[in-house]
């Protein structure tokens, strides 16, 4: 591997010429690992993972073609290399449930999908990301998950913060300079420089000033970059420590697991490539201090909730079913997630891609239910539509927008293939519509049922 120039000795002052050695070794001559992390609702019970830090992981022999899976469509996993994984764990070093997540760094939602599985299922998830292509992703990667108690929006931090939001777990997964990912992204060699290095790290100060504001008294903020220098790391956790006095979080395991504990700043942890098998990552956590205040936004404008309720959604909370101001629409979302949205959407310079699960609009006399409730991963339980168990081949025609044989019996059907429900189709007795939607579907003619991988076969 050509490494960018300044590098190596930037690295080697940090660490040490051996341990650049080490790296580069690794780098060069060992591939990237592949692995996913399973849903664990969707797949429930989970057989044991291969991942040490994280019970979901697994680690893959080779990358197949995940696109080309039904059960990645269908939220069961998701693609995520294997130190990003450990971010979770501070959520079990904490000693009270977060009632306001907020991602500020969100996307393509690998740290948001991991904190959603292990956030308490009341806490409201807010997963934000500015840029606005990246953001669409999110939201997709959101709605395979579930999007129960999330919302996803794209804004500056600065905007969230303006707009009043509060949040008791923040996560800072900061844009950096991309070290750690000069094995599984060229464009991360090609684009690192030492100026690269400062200007990220004047961001990331930025993004953490923000933050601190946004955090609630005892609350907890996680900060991680797939970087190792010490400008983007150790100076970010010296700044809350010294200018805000934060109290740094320990996570004695992480050593146990390869991590390497920075000697200047204790709490601050190190995955290298060839220590933990994994790409590059650095992350440590920190506690607000003072009593611990909960974040609750005000509710203002909750009309639309006393509408006529359809008879489909008559299994689920009454009291988290939202409805569209002219009653067409149902969506299913907490009291405090409708509070923190009208303030949302009340603000400047901020955009709500998604807020809770889309359960259906009412047209006419029907309801016509829609996939993100299907994608859902409790709310699912209460679709009132029977379940069809597809076949392999019949689950790939689905996510590329295909059609099935007829069953024969007429009505909405939640297709489920290996168990895990993947998409609503609407059986006319003579054939079958799909309602996959267009921006999830799998648009790559050239791949044909030979091409789904079987990964979770003996999950
Ligand atoms: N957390 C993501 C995950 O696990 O999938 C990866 C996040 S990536 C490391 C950093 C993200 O920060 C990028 O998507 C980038 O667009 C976004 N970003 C860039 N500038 C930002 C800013 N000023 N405030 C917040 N996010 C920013």
């Amino acid at each position: 591997m050509v490494v960018p120039g300044g590098f190596r000795e930037s690295f080697a002052a940090d660490f040490g010429a051996e341990a650049y050695e080490a790296l580069l070794r690794t780098l060069t001559e060992v591939p990237s690992p592949v692995s996913i992390r399973r849903h664990p609702t969707k797949l429930s019970p989970l057989t044991p993972g291969s991942i040490p830090w994280c019970p979901e992981g697994l680690l893959l022999p080779e990358r197949p073609i995940f696109g080309a899976d039904p059960l990645w469509h269908a939220g069961a996993y998701y693609v995520q290399e294997p130190a990003s994984m450990a971010v979770a764990r501070y959520l079990a070093a904490i000693d009270f449930a977060p009632v306001i997540a907020l991602d500020l760094c969100a996307a393509p939602g690998g740290k948001s999908t991991l904190l959603r599985s292990h956030l308490p299922d009341d806490c409201l998830l807010v997963t934000n990301e500015p840029d606005k292509k990246r953001a669409k992703v999110l939201e997709e990667n959101i709605l395979r998950w579930g999007a129960e108690e999330t919302l996803v929006t794209s804004a500056l931090p600065a905007a969230l913060r303006a707009a009043g939001v509060k949040a008791d777990l923040i996560l800072v997964d900061a844009p950096c300079s991309g070290e750690g990912m000069f094995r599984k992204e060229p464009e991360a060699v090609t684009g690192w420089s030492l100026d690269l290095v400062d200007r990220c790290a004047k961001t990331q100060r930025e993004i953490l000033r923000e933050a601190w504001e946004m955090l609630t008294d005892g609350g907890l903020l996680i900060y991680s970059t797939c970087t190792y220098n010490r400008a983007e790391n150790e100076a970010q956790l010296s700044f809350l420590r010294d200018d805000y006095g934060a109290e740094v979080i320990h996570l004695p395991e992480l050593p146990q697991y390869g991590a390497e504990e920075s000697d200047e700043e204790r709490g601050l942890y190190r995955f290298f490539p060839h220590r933990t098998g994994s790409e590059g990552l650095t992350c440590f956590g920190v506690r607000k201090a003072g009593p611990r205040v909960s974040p609750e936004p005000v509710a203002r404008g909750l009309a639309g909730r006393a509408r006529a309720i359809p008879e489909e959604l008559r299994d689920l909370a009454e009291e988290q079913l939202l409805s569209t101001p002219d009653g067409t629409g149902w969506r299913l979302l907490s009291l405090r997630g409708v509070a923190l949205l009208r303030l949302l959407e009340q603000a400047e310079g901020i955009r709500i891609l998604r807020a809770g699960v889309d359960l259906g609009s009412v047209k006419g006399r029907d309801f016509i239910p829609d996939v993100s409730w299907v994608l859902s991963a409790t709310a699912s339980n209460h679709l009132p539509y029977p379940r069809r168990a597809v076949t392999a081949a019949e689950a790939f025609a689905l996510i590329g927008r295909q059609t099935i044989p007829s069953s024969g019996a007429k009505g909405y059907r939640v297709a489920t293939y290996a168990g895990v429900p993947l998409t609503l189709i609407k059986d006319l007795g003579s054939r079958v519509n799909n309602l996959y939607p267009k921006g999830l579907a799998l648009h790559d003619t050239r791949l044909t049922p030979s091409d789904m991988p079987h990964i979770l076969d003996n999950q």
